[in-house]
């Protein structure tokens, strides 16, 4: 049987999964494991040469390549990592140490591509546009990270990781002049406007309360709180403005919203009516979608990387 395999990355747990094929019901094999990323880069290199071991083991299947998806990226030109928010990654060369350490070939892509290939591919979008040829994912949660999928000629999809590996990424796009500074050393960035963390700052700087989000959005549709509503207001139109520079350049058959700020349901009712203001456009036709595969669209996303 033809297998995908994928690892997904993160701060606290590194997840493996088995493909048999494209759909969400096609996992052989899935597991995780604490990346115990405090114990450093060469530890994590282990961690994920043990999770590999352990899906080996399980399913007597091997790997004919790994995808993987982390935080940052992998630079084209130096071959080594920047932009991981698990910083004893940066700098470092990730792909050729995994590559010598698990002997097989590997394709890394940040952890927002790979939300965007699976919600394109196998989730959210191909509900509504099952041929399309331009997809972007966002996941708005603590921090903005967003990933560009297209399908060719040949019918395959695939992420536009970009000639410096920064494809996507609109988090860091400034959408503030001389607004809050971001960890990435440039002000007002979009992940600095409307993260979750952001929000719930700005929420506390205009009210004197700190409240989690949902609280925040809850204030607000029960109409009472003017702080609330400047905050959901302060989201919803700089969403619309900062997502159409976006659609102005990829125009593409679908948006899917991911982390905890896309699950804030004003965002597909009145984002698409902000968005309209500042579209290149006398109307903003774009599907502003749901993701559909949840917690699993990382992992999952990582596996399709091998897809050929
Ligand atoms: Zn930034």
């Amino acid at each position: 049987m033809q297998t995908y395999w994928g690892i997904d990355l993160g701060g606290t747990k590194v997840e493996g999964v088995i493909l048999s094929g494209s759909s969400p019901d096609s996992v052989v094999f899935r597991h995780r494991i604490d990346t115990e990323a405090d114990r450093g880069y060469h530890h994590i290199i282990q961690r994920i040469a043990t999770l590999v071991d352990t899906m080996k083991a399980e399913t007597g299947y091997l790997p004919e390549a790994l995808g993987i998806g982390t935080p940052g990226t992998l630079d084209p030109t130096r071959q080594t990592m920047k932009g991981c928010n698990t910083t004893c990654l940066n700098g470092m060369p990730l792909h050729r140490d995994l590559e010598s350490t698990l002997g097989t070939s590997v394709m890394i892509a940040n952890d927002a591509n790979c939300f965007a290939l699976a919600e394109a591919q196998m989730g959210a979008v191909q509900d509504i546009a099952p041929n399309f040829r331009s997809v972007f994912g966002v996941i708005m949660g603590t921090g903005v990270g967003g990933g560009v999928v297209l399908r060719g000629n040949d019918g395959q999809a695939f992420v536009l990781n970009g000639m410096q590996g920064i494809g996507g990424e609109w988090g860091h796009n400034e959408l503030e002049k001389d607004g809050y500074p971001c960890y990435c050393g440039k002000y007002g960035c979009v992940e600095q406007v409307f993260s979750g963390p952001a929000l719930q700052r700005y929420y506390q700087e205009i009210s004197g309360t700190s409240l989690k989000l949902p609280q925040i959005v809850e204030r607000h549709q029960q109409g009472h709180d003017p702080h609330a509503t400047a905050t959901v207001e302060r989201l919803l139109e700089n969403f619309g403005k900062a997502i159409t520079v976006i659609v102005n350049i990829l125009d593409p058959n679908a948006i899917v919203l991911g982390g905890g700020v896309g699950n804030i349901d004003l965002l597909y009712t009145e984002g698409p009516k902000r968005a309209a203001k500042y579209v290149f456009n006398d109307r903003f036709d774009t599907p502003i979608v749901r993701p559909k595969l949840g917690d699993s669209a990382g992992v999952f996303g990582a596996a399709m990387l091998t897809f050929k």
